[in-house]
C-alpha cells in the first residue's frame, strides 16, 4: 500500500486523511497546530446568500454546505459538533426583501437553504432573546459547526482506521523515489504527499523550486462562557464585522476580524474586542450582560490568495497534492475539498474544474 503524508492537520488535511485510511492507505498526518484556522473558527455554515461574484467559488461552497450531509453521516456527529439551527440574518429591510428573493432563486439548486422566512422584529426577539427586535431573513438550513471538535472526532478516526499522527512541524524534500518528510523524531520516505498547511504551502513549496500565490491572514475572535443556553439558537449574521455565534454550552463566539497587515501574529489584541463588540452591541438586548462574562480570545491565519478563490489538485508530474487559500469560507468547503482530494488520490478523478480555476493561476515553477 502507498504511504502518503498529509502535512497540515486543519479541517482538508484531517478530512482527506480519514478518508484515505478508511480506504486502507497508509497515512501519516503532520499537524504542528500552531495558527490553525480550524481550531479557531466562528463555524458558520451558510453561504447561500453571499454577495460574492465567483461562480466556481459558490458552487463549491454550496456543494461544501451540501457534503456535510455525508460527513456528519460517515462521523456520526452529533449536535454539540454540527448543528443545523437556521441562519438569521439582520439587515435593512429594503435588504431583507431582496435577500429573501435571492435565496428563493438559489434555493432551486440548493434545497439545503431549507425555508426562507422574514421575521418581524417581534418574531426575531422571540427566536433570539439577546437580539433587540429588529427584522430578520431566518434560513432554516444555517448550521452552526465547531471545528476544534469536528478536529478531536477526525483525529480519533483517523486513528482507529490505522492512520498515523504526529503532532510536530514537517519540512520537505525530493528523495530517490518519491518524498522525505523530516520532522523533529526522523525522516520518513513516502511515496505521495498531501499539503494542506494553510498559507504555509508557500514556505514548504519554495525548496522544490514553486512559487505560490499565497498569504497569511490574522483572524481573532472572542469566545465568551456564558450561562444562555446556547443550544437551538441560530447564528445571527450581522450587518457589520461581527457575527454573533452560539455554540453548545453557552459558548457564544463574536467574530472575526480580518487582518491582513498583521503576518502570522497570534497576539490577542484589545482593538480586536474594542471592534467587535462595538460592531455588535446596537444588535444586543443587554449588552452589557454578555461583555461582562468570562471570555477568551481564539486567534487563527487564514490562507488566502490574489482573487480571494482557493485551489487544490494534484500538482502536474509530482506526486504530490496541494489545497489552500480557503481564506473565511473553509470550515464551510474544506471538508469536500479534502473528500474530492482523496478521490483523486484513490484515482477515481473526480471533476474539480467546476469548482476553481487551474491551479496554475496560483502555483508556478520557478
Ligand atoms: C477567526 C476565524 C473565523 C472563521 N470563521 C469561519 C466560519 O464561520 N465559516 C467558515 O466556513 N470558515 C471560517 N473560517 C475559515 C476557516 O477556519 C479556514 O478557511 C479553514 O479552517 C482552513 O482550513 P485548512 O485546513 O486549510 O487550514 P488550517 O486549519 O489552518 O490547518 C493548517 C494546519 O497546517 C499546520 N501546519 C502548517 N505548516 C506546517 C508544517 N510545516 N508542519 C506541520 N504542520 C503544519 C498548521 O499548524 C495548521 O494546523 C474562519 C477562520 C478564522 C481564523
Amino acid at each position: 500500500m502507498k504511504k502518503i503524508a498529509v502535512i497540515g492537520g486543519g479541517i482538508i488535511g484531517a478530512v482527506t486523511a480519514y478518508y484515505l485510511a478508511k480506504e486502507h492507505y497508509d497515512v501519516t498526518v503532520y499537524d504542528d497546530g500552531i495558527g490553525q484556522a480550524t481550531k479557531a473558527s466562528a463555524g458558520i455554515i451558510s453561504p447561500w446568500l453571499s454577495k460574492r461574484r465567483n461562480k466556481q467559488w459558490y458552487a463549491l461552497a454550496k456543494d461544501g454546505a451540501a457534503f456535510y450531509t455525508k460527513l456528519v453521516r460517515d462521523l456520526e456527529l452529533d449536535d454539540s459538533i454540527y448543528h443545523k439551527t437556521g441562519a438569521l440574518l439582520i439587515r435593512p429591510n429594503a435588504q431583507l426583501e431582496e435577500l429573501a428573493d435571492l435565496a428563493t432563486e438559489r434555493k432551486k439548486d440548493a434545497p439545503e437553504i431549507g425555508t426562507i422566512d422574514l421575521l418581524t422584529a417581534k418574531e426575531t426577539a422571540a427566536r433570539f432573546s439577546l437580539l433587540q427586535p429588529q427584522a430578520s431573513l431566518m434560513i432554516s438550513g444555517g448550521a452552526k459547526l465547531n471545528g476544534q471538535a469536528l478536529l478531536t472526532t477526525l483525529y480519533q478516526r483517523i486513528l482507529k482506521e490505522g492512520g498515523v499522527i504526529h503532532t510536530k512541524k514537517a519540512l520537505l524534500k525530493k528523495g530517490p523515489q518519491g518524498f522525505i518528510v523530516e520532522f523533529d523524531l526522523g525522516e520518513h520516505a513516502v511515496d505521495q504527499v498531501v499539503l494542506t498547511s494553510g498559507p504555509h504551502v508557500k514556505t514548504l513549496l519554495a525548496p522544490l523550486g514553486y512559487q505560490v500565490d499565497i498569504r497569511p491572514q490574522k483572524g481573532q475572535l472572542i469566545a465568551f462562557d456564558t450561562t444562555v443556553d446556547t443550544h437551538d439558537l441560530p447564528v445571527a449574521m450581522l450587518d457589520g464585522e461581527a457575527d454573533l455565534i452560539p455554540l453548545a454550552n453557552g459558548k457564544i463566539l463574536i467574530g472575526a476580524t480580518h487582518e491582513n497587515d498583521a503576518g502570522f501574529d497570534l497576539t490577542p489584541t484589545k482593538d480586536a474586542f474594542d471592534r467587535l463588540t462595538q460592531s455588535i452591541a446596537r444588535f444586543l438586548n443587554t449588552p452589557t450582560h454578555l461583555f461582562s462574562s468570562p471570555y477568551h480570545y481564539q486567534i487563527g491565519t487564514r490562507a488566502y490568495t490574489s482573487d480571494f478563490a482557493p485551489f487544490f489538485d494534484q500538482i502536474p508530474n509530482e506526486a504530490l497534492f496541494v489545497a489552500s487559500g480557503l481564506g473565511s469560507s473553509g470550515l464551510t468547503t474544506g471538508p469536500l475539498i479534502g473528500y474530492l482530494l482523496a478521490q483523486k488520490i484513490q484515482g477515481n478523478q473526480p471533476d474539480l474544474t467546476g469548482y476553481q480555476k487551474p491551479l496554475h493561476t496560483y502555483l508556478k515553477k520557478s
